[in-house]
């Protein structure tokens, strides 16, 4: 049985990754799966809100990149799609960014808190080390929780985030984890596993195994991203990515088309 879809990642477009959508396409042909999604940054009403995402203006060519991929690599389902940064008072845009094309699925994602600091930026190390990680844990949370309840969004991203330098809180965080589960679950939003972490200093996929099988415990839906930033990464870690689904409970997984989710089994 084929692997699952591989729904995060990013293009040139963002300006820190590499790679058209055909190339991204071409390196899953050669990863053995059958179905993609482009999830890369979203467009901002203004250009100059921070510098890793596409401008607005180059909406028209990620689509017609999107386009040219599928036209060039038949025998590979590939769906459109963008991971929104989801910021509180902001929904008004991703609903209009929502309107302008036929997506698939929106990704939405938690990289900044209510001061304008993206906790994942590694230039932005200072701000952590300023800071009790609860706080930060805290506020990210319920900023996720948000998100998950919003209604915008089909896939929420790498949901435990803030692990990603190891700036870990000593308290347990699991009533963080379960407030937010709660509203993904009443959303019918699905986690995903974003096999990016393994990359990272936390060394671990996101969500965490004990995460994960809260997850799969409150029946929040499960989906795989690579957040591949370059073709070699595209599917990367799936075939461990599927054995963590399968440990945490899980037995399917989400695929999307027009917005509309359908469940179908993970490899044995
Ligand atoms: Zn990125
Ligand atoms: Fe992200
Ligand atoms: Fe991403
Ligand atoms: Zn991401």
């Amino acid at each position: 049985m084929a692997l699952p879809p591989d729904y995060h990642m990013h293009t040139h477009l963002c300006r820190h990754a590499e790679g058209r959508p055909v190339d991204m396409a071409r390196a899953a042909l050669a990863a053995g799966l059958t179905e993609i999604g482009l999830s890369d940054h979203n467009p901002m009403p203004h250009d100059d809100f921070d510098n890793w995402r596409m401008a607005l203006a180059q909406l028209d060519e990620y689509w017609e990149d999107i386009e040219r991929a599928r036209a060039e690599c038949p025998g590979l389902t590939i769906r459109a799609a963008l991971e929104v940064d989801y910021l509180p008072g902001g929904e008004d845009w991703v609903r209009e960014l929502a309107a302008r094309r036929p997506w698939d699925y929106f990704i939405g994602s938690v990289h900044y808190l209510s001061d304008g600091w993206d906790i994942d930026n590694p230039q932005k190390l200072d701000r952590w080390r300023a800071r009790d990680p609860w706080e930060v844990w805290e506020a990210y949370f319920e900023r996720l929780t948000a998100a998950a309840a919003s209604g915008l969004f089909e896939i929420i991203g790498h949901a435990d985030l803030p692990k990603k330098f190891g700036f870990v809180p000593e308290r347990d965080c699991t009533p963080l984890f379960t407030r937010f589960l709660g509203a993904a679950a009443a959303g019918g939003v699905a986690v995903e596993i974003n096999t990016a972490g393994r990359r990272k200093e936390c060394r671990e996929m996101y969500p965490s195994p004990a995460f994960l099988a809260l997850a799969a415990r409150m029946g929040v839906p499960l989906a795989f991203g690579s957040d591949a930033h370059r073709p070699a990464e595209v599917g990367l870690d799936f075939a461990p990515a599927v054995a963590a689904a399968r440990a945490a409970g899980y037995t399917h997984s989400l695929r999307f088309a027009g917005r509309a989710a359908v469940a179908a089994p993970l490899p044995a």
